[in-house]
């Protein structure tokens, strides 16, 4: 028995008794039935069990995208050796909108660490800027 409780259900039976509203034989049942209904009404229901919802693994930032062999789509998750236009289409972007959303800087290639370097050594072995100035 909580005493805000007793002293709430003492009021309650003091005004009806005052106003007449309820016999003085009936005094006993009502105390112990007003007394009840506040207990009934200040329980609190339990508590829900938590949830356990398992935490989607944290997107990986496009640096960590990137990796030697491959890089990943940060829309989908694909793992390939270079985003293409046409996969980016797929997601209806452009590589401009795919940049701006990941916070890509526009100068880094949208390809994995070794095809960037293969690149590099094909562009440096075939030397177009040589080729450019034989023609001349
Ligand atoms: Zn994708």
């Amino acid at each position: 028995m909580t005493p805000k409780l007793l002293t709430i259900t003492k009021e309650v039976a003091m005004a009806l008794v005052r106003n007449r509203l309820v016999r003085a034989e009936d005094l006993p049942h009502l105390l112990h039935n007003t007394y009840n209904s506040l207990v009934k009404l200040t329980r609190r229901p339990p508590a829900p069990a938590p949830v356990e919802t398992p935490k989607p693994p944290p997107a990986p930032t496009w640096k960590e995208s990137i990796r030697e062999t491959y890089i990943v789509c940060l829309e989908c998750g694909k793992r390939q050796h270079q985003i293409t236009v046409k996969h980016l289409r797929t997601h209806l972007m452009t590589s401009f909108m795919y940049r701006k959303k990941w916070g890509i800087p526009p100068d880094q290639p949208l390809c994995s660490h070794a095809t960037r370097r293969r690149r590099r050594e094909t562009i440096l072995q075939s030397q177009p800027w040589e080729a450019r100035r034989r023609e001349r």
